[in-house]
């Protein structure tokens, strides 16, 4: 009973829609997870533990601004585990219904820790001691990432964190350094700025989340300002320790000095494959510490696959299940169309942002002349109703002011709504379809009629120009 058709190592995103693709394929299949649970990183200490505190956060900025109503404060030494409240309840129905859906297709899910023995023998160790060798004729490895550490920010987990451990803080600091501007940086310092903790993003690059458009990223620096937080761009961090007494010190190469309570380090994620012994099955890391597969997700060992954060960018839950699936697929011979590139990127911040196809910047250097339509939320009558402030939705066009090549939301349900922009990218449709929809009213999908508007006047304006 110790030879599977395939064998999946880790039960994140990745792992699981590997197993149950190839379970579905009528495939003997065995997932490999070292821990108790199952739903790898992103159940468990990525996604939905730092998304449940996103929601309490934002409950609190709201009370915060209706303060004539209800003057609200945290009070001191909040803990932490309070703002965190149902995460054990959604953890626990993730977990069965995550085990339930692998074990009703008939896959073993084994609690143990991977390694190859070569690239068709994999040994597995329970916690126990007990050891097993599992032959396979392939391999998935889903075994995630773990985050990158920097060598001179010596992380502890008690005050200086990484983005594994942050919740595992007792109580609310009243200061935090976030050291980095990524998507996971920039969540966690909104989400802990919006609890009223004093946060200071640190990094090197002018701007966080410099692959997003730069209108979407000013006004998120903006809206972090505003709710109180400090944003040091072009700042290199060269040391950073904690004083022994009261304070984590941050020192920048140009003599700026930063004192928190605590300090997160969120400066990328690498590869998690330390256990796994790769060059016995004859793999090795890349330069940038992932595993390197082809477009059919193949790594240099032919029946050996990859998918998820272990090969890299774009490191999403979203992504990485898919991966999963198409990993298998392709293992074992199931014909499949491209993979999309049109994936969206969802930040969660505060305010979320959102983005699909090209920014401005791209498209602009990709086609030279673009035209480009906004809408902000607070001028449209959903916008007016909630309250918002700080949303903006943008469409970039080609030159003729047809041809959609991306859009962009910042502001609440920014990962939502983006998935209208998506379709319509997807489908190839010309802006006009926004136009000639009818959406339901009041809604901020309205934005996408707005901003669209703003597209065919400005392409209207140039046809009797003459100028297009
Ligand atoms: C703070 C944070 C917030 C995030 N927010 C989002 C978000 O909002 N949206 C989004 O799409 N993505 C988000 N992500 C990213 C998302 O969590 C990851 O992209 C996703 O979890 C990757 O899935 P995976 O299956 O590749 O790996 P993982 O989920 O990391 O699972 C890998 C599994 O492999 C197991 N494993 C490792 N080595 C072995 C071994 N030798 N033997 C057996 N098992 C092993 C691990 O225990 C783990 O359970 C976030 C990540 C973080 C850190």
């Amino acid at each position: 009973m110790n030879t599977y058709d395939l064998i999946v190592i880790g039960s994140g995103p990745a792992g699981q829609k590997a197993a149950i693709q190839a379970a579905k394929l009528n495939k003997r299949v065995a997932v490999i997870e070292k821990t108790k649970e199952t739903g790898g990183s992103c159940v468990f200490r990525g996604t939905i533990p730092s998304k449940t505190l996103r929601e309490n956060a934002l409950r609190i900025k709201n009370m915060r601004q209706n303060a004539a109503i209800a003057n609200f404060e945290l009070t001191e030494d909040t803990e932490l585990a309070t703002l965190i409240t149902r995460l054990d309840d959604v953890l626990k129905a993730h977990d069965s219904y995550l085990s339930s859906q692998l074990t009703r297709n008939g896959i073993d899910v084994i609690h143990a820790r991977a390694k190859f023995l070569s690239s068709t023998q994999i040994e597995i160790t329970k916690v126990d001691g007990e050891q097993h060798t599992l032959n396979t004729e392939k391999v998935v490895i889903a075994s995630g990432s773990f985050p990158r550490k920097p060598p001179n920010i010596p992380i502890d987990h008690e005050h200086i964190f990484d983005s594994d451990s942050i919740l595992s803080m007792l109580y609310l600091p009243k200061s935090l350094t976030v050291l980095g501007s990524g998507v996971i940086a920039s969540e966690y310092a909104s989400i802990f700025q919006a609890l009223g903790v004093k946060v200071t993003m640190i990094d090197k690059y002018p701007a966080p989340l410099g692959f997003l458009d730069r209108d979407l990223t000013d006004r998120f620096v903006h809206s972090f300002e505003e709710m109180g937080g400090k944003w040091l761009g072009e700042h290199l961090v060269t040391k950073v320790d904690w004083n022994g007494f009261d304070a984590v010190v941050t020192e920048c190469e140009d003599g700026t000095i930063v004192k928190s309570d605590k300090l997160l380090c969120a400066a990328g994620r690498l590869a998690n494959v330390k256990d796994l012994h790769l060059e016995n099955a004859g793999l090795s890391l890349n330069e940038r510490g992932l595993i390197s597969v082809n477009e059919q997700l193949q790594t240099e060992q032919k029946n050996i696959y990859a998918a998820g954060d272990v090969i890299g960018p774009p490191s999403l839950a979203s992504a990485s299940m898919e991966q999963g699936r198409r990993a298998s697929c392709n293992a074992f011979g199931l014909k499949l169309g491209e993979m999309q590139q049109t994936l969206p990127a969802g930040i969660y911040s505060i305010p979320e942002l959102s983005s699909v196809g090209i920014s401005e910047t791209q498209a602009k250097e990709k086609y030279g002349d673009i035209i480009v339509g906004r809408a902000r939320f607070e001028e449209i009558a959903r916008g007016q109703i909630s309250g918002i402030q700080d949303g903006m939705l943008k469409i970039v066009c080609d030159k003729q002011g047809q041809k959609v090549l991306g859009v962009m939301i910042i502001g609440e349900g920014a990962t939502e709504l983006i998935h209208i922009g998506q379709m319509a990218l997807l489908s190839h449709a010309e802006v006009d379809i926004f136009v000639e929809s009818i959406f339901n009213f009041p809604t901020l999908a309205e934005a996408y009629r707005v901003a669209a508007l703003g597209v065919i006047e400005q392409r209207e304006k140039m046809t009797k120009t003459g100028s297009s």
